[in-house]
C-alpha cells in the first residue's frame, strides 16, 4: 500500500514546535525573532510569496516585517537596504524575493546578507557550511524533505538517493543533506545520458526539475520513495494534454478550474509503484514555508547567544 506522506500535516506539527520554541524565547526574557522580507517589484506570485512568508512568522509570534520596493530601484538602493537590515539588531532573518529584476545581480544582492541572518541559506558560507558538514542554515526546501524524510522514518543510511536537477537552491542542497544523512548520492541533469536507467536505481527519488508530470513509472523503481518538488502551473488544454497524453480526467478538471497545478512526477501513474510519495500541492510546499521559521528561530536564538535546542533546527 503506497503511503501518501503529508506535507501539510508535518509542517502543521513544524509551526506548533516552532511557536512552542518562540514562546520559551520571550518567557525567557529573549527577544521575539524577527523577519524582514524584501521584494522588488510587482511580481503577483512573489507578492503572494512573501504575504505568505509574513503571515506564517506572525502566526508563530515572530515580528515579520516587509519591504516593497519599486522595480525602478537601483542595485545600489538595495545593497543599502540590505545593510540597513544587516545592521539592525531586531532582525535576526532576511529574505531577499527571487528572482530579482534583470538589472540587478541576485547573486551581488544575496551575497551581502550577514551570514548569521542568511535564513533562505543562500549564502556562500551557509553553502560552504552545508558540505562541510558544519551547522548552518540550509535552503528551506532541501531542510524541508530531510525533516519529511525523518519523521516518517525513512531509512536513509545506504539508501542510493538520486536528485533530478542541480540548482543552486534545491538540487544541490538537497544532495548535500543526503551525503550527510549517509545516503549514497547521484545528481542528474539536463545533460544526464538515459535518465530512466539511473533514477530507476533509486531507494529515494527527488525530482526538482520543472517540466510538468516528467517523471514517470520508468523512471522509478517498485518500492522507491519519491518526493516531488515541482510547482508547474498548466494554463492550456495544449500544456494539459502534452503532460497528460489520453487524461480525460485531467482534461475536464482543467475545464472545471482553469488551470492545474501538478508536481515534476506523474502521480496518477507513480503512486502506484512508490511505497511512499508526496503530493503536489500539500508535499514539499508547505514544508519549504515551515523550514524557514525554524531557520529564523534558530537564527534569534544563535543571535541571543542560546544553542539552537528547538528539534526541527538540527542541521546535522
Ligand atoms: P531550476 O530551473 O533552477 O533547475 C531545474 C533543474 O532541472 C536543472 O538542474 C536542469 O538541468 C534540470 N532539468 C531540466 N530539464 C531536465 C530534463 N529534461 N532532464 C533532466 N534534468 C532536467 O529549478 P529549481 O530547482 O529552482 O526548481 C525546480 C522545480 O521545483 C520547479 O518546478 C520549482 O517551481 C519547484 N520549486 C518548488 C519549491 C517548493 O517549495 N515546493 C521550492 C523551489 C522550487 P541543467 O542544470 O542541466 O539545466
Amino acid at each position: 500500500m503506497t503511503k501518501v506522506l503529508d506535507g501539510k500535516a508535518v509542517a502543521a506539527e513544524i509551526r506548533v514546535e516552532v511557536a512552542a520554541g518562540v514562546a520559551e524565547l520571550v518567557a525567557g526574557g529573549g527577544r521575539r525573532p524577527g523577519l524582514a522580507a524584501v521584494l522588488v517589484g510587482d511580481d503577483p506570485a512573489s507578492s503572494i510569496y512573501v504575504a505568505s512568508k509574513g503571515r506564517d512568522s506572525e502566526e508563530v509570534g515572530m515580528v515579520s516585517r516587509t519591504h516593497r520596493l519599486p522595480v525602478a530601484t537601483s542595485e545600489a538602493e538595495l545593497l543599502a537596504l540590505v545593510d540597513a537590515l544587516n545592521a539592525d539588531d531586531e532582525v535576526d532573518g532576511i529574505l531577499v524575493q527571487l528572482p530579482l529584476p534583470a538589472h540587478m545581480s541576485g547573486r551581488r544582492v544575496l551575497d551581502r546578507i550577514d551570514p548569521a541572518k542568511d535564513v533562505d541559506g543562500f549564502h556562500p558560507v551557509s553553502v560552504g557550511r552545508l558540505w562541510l558538514d558544519e551547522p548552518g542554515f540550509v535552503s528551506a526546501t532541501p531542510a524541508g524533505i530531510l525533516e519529511l524524510l525523518r519523521r516518517y522514518e525513512v531509512p536513509l543510511a545506504g539508501a542510493h538517493a538520486v536528485v533530478l536537477g542541480r540548482s543552486a537552491i534545491v538540487g544541490k542542497p538537497m544532495a548535500g543533506l543526503l551525503l550527510r544523512a549517509h545516503c549514497t548520492v547521484t545528481v542528474c541533469h539536463s545533460r544526464t545520458r538515459n535518465l530512466p536507467a539511473i533514477t530507476r536505481q533509486a531507494d529515494v527519488l527527488v525530482a526538482a526539475v520543472g517540466r510538468a508530470a516528467m517523471v514517470g513509472p520508468e523512471h522509478v523503481k517498485p518500492g522507491a520513495v519519491v518526493i516531488d518538488v515541482g510547482i508547474n502551473r498548466l494554463d492550456s488544454e495544449d500544456a494539459v494534454r502534452a503532460a497528460f497524453p489520453d487524461d480525460a480526467g485531467k482534461l475536464a478538471r482543467f475545464r472545471d478550474k482553469g488551470s492545474l497545478l501538478v508536481g515534476d512526477v506523474d502521480f496518477d501513474r507513480v503512486a502506484p509503484i512508490a511505497s511512499a510519495i508526496t503530493p503536489v500541492p500539500g508535499g514539499v510546499g508547505p514544508l519549504t514555508r515551515a523550514m524557514l521559521l525554524v531557520n529564523t528561530l534558530a537564527a534569534a536564538r544563535a543571535r541571543q547567544g542560546r544553542p539552537a535546542i528547538h528539534a526541527a533546527a538540527r542541521v546535522g
